[in-house]
């Protein structure tokens, strides 16, 4: 049995008791029967029912930015927006699934080659609580949408949000078993992926869940797709435009209270714009609106957890030891940290080179381009950099310089339906969203005719 409570006033939401590998492995069966139809039917069929999804999610967005907000704390406006986004994606798959399905015609020695893409069958998803309903509907759509059905493992302490995400797809009339939700532990996923009718499993969370659940994977020779951590670099060169700058900074590194993959967790300023950086930044972050995230107007909320919160302040108080010095913010009261923004930070503090998942920045100069690059490398994580600069082309001459999924140019790394969403180096492997998102998980069958 586990308990729900809001982090921001701890109040009591729900309990719940996971249930069990027997009962499990009932519903992976399910999942597994209904997607020997599923995967048959046309894919307009298969989108007929996304176009449904899209109505109940519409009906349902604010019951379901709700919930999310009462169980992670993020701020009314920006669960809403999250909903809102999911209906983005479906709306992009529904206009481009055709194409990206249709298999290509190749020229060979035969009569007639092509490829067709086929659904693998039964897929896994262990997902997180940062973006409740986006992280699954970006995984679960797209590979849906392809004729696999999916199981998700979600989060435990947004039960709730899992339930109604469930309960979206019976209301729009999908078949029992497209998607189902699995109340399980982190210790029963690996049941799960070895079960013979799971054909592959992605998961977006912590580098420890992602090794873990990869190594079962690789066991099975099962494919894997791992959406991990990050620290990404926010790099502003001599040229960049300041004042521009400033609110995309601070909604890099704020929004949903820093707990993102890709907020921007490091930041590299030119030395000559330094101080004035630094003064306007801080000013910018001071006037954030924090409190109760029901509040149409709060920026800044708790953080998911109490010991989420604790994780944040340990690694700030270890670096301020190391010698960082706090600007701003620098106190936890339960799971509300306060904005904050250090300088003094050296490579070897953990603000600098562990993930910081939370609202803490370390802000750093550089003199040289060259500098910048380093620094921004020097992690073990590698999803996204973000470069402003009004040196547009030089700067898509160095792209190659930076150890990353995706390189931003005057704007914050964003998640988009229509780009390819994955990282390098310990963020994971594989790719979400745009076409190769939904090619992650389908069979490429060859066709050659002599
Ligand atoms: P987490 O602890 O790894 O949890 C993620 C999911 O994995 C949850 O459903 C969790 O279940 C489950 N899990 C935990 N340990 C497991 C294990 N040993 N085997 C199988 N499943 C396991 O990660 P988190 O703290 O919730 O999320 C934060 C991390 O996710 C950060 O590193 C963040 O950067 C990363 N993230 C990455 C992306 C991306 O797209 N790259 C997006 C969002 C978040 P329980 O809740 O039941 O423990």
């Amino acid at each position: 049995m586990f308990f729900i409570n809001n982090p921001f006033n701890s109040a009591f939401l729900s309990q719940h008791q996971y249930i069990t590998d027997a009962a499990a492995g009932v519903i992976v069966n399910k999942s597994a029967q209904s997607g020997v139809l599923w995967g048959t039917k046309s894919l307009t069929d298969r989108l007929n029912f996304i176009k449904s999804l899209v109505n109940a999610l519409t009906n349902k967005q604010h019951l379901l930015a709700k919930q999310c907000t009462l169980e992670m704390g993020k701020p009314i406006s920006q669960s809403l927006a999250e909903v809102q986004k999911c209906k983005i994606l479906c709306e992009y798959y529904l206009k481009n699934a055709n194409n990206f399905l249709s298999g290509q015609k190749i020229t060979t020695d035969g009569s007639e080659s092509y490829t067709i893409y086929e659904p693998l069958g039964v897929v896994l998803g262990v997902m997180p609580w940062n973006f409740p309903y986006w992280q699954v509907f970006r995984f679960a759509i797209p590979t849906i949408i392809a004729g696999n059905t999916v199981v998700v493992k979600h989060a435990s302490n947004v039960a709730g949000c899992a339930v109604m995400i469930e309960e979206l797809f019976a209301e729009a009339g999908f078949p029992d078993g497209i998607y189902k939700n699995l109340l399980i532990e982190g210790k029963q996923v690996k049941a799960i992926i070895e079960h013979p009718d799971v054909k592959a499993v992605s998961l977006t969370g912590s580098e420890k869940a992602g090794a873990s659940v990869a190594s079962i994977a690789a066991g099975q020779i099962k494919k894997a797709v791992l959406e991990l951590g990050g620290s990404n670099a926010l790099i502003l060169c001599e040229d960049a435009d300041l004042d521009a700058v400033l609110p995309i900074a601070v909604n890099a590194r704020f929004q949903n209270a820093g707990q993102s993959c890709i907020a921007a967790k490091r930041f590299f300023v030119h030395s000559s714009l330094f101080e004035s950086f630094i003064e306007k930044f801080t000013k910018a972050v001071s006037e954030l609106k924090a409190g109760d995230p029901m509040d149409e107007d709060t920026y800044v909320g708790p953080l998911a957890r109490t010991d989420l919160a604790k994780d944040v302040e340990e690694q700030v108080n270890k670096s301020v030891a190391m010698g960082a010095k706090v600007i701003l913010g620098g106190k936890r009261t339960d799971a509300f940290y306060e904005p904050t923004i250090l300088t003094g930070v050296t490579t070897n503090m953990p603000v600098f080179n562990e993930e910081v998942f939370g609202p803490a920045v370390p802000v750093m100069a550089f003199n040289t381009f060259e500098e910048a690059v380093e620094l921004s490398n020097k992690t073990e994580f590698g999803l996204g950099v973000s470069v402003f600069t009004k040196d547009i082309e030089g700067l898509k001459k160095k792209l190659h310089l930076f150890e990353e999924g995706a390189v931003f140019i005057n704007a914050m790394v964003k998640s988009d339906p229509a780009l390819p969403f994955g990282g390098v180096k310990r963020s994971g492997y594989g790719r979400e969203l745009a076409e190769n998102g939904i090619k992650e998980f389908v069979n490429v069958k060859t066709v050659y005719v002599g």
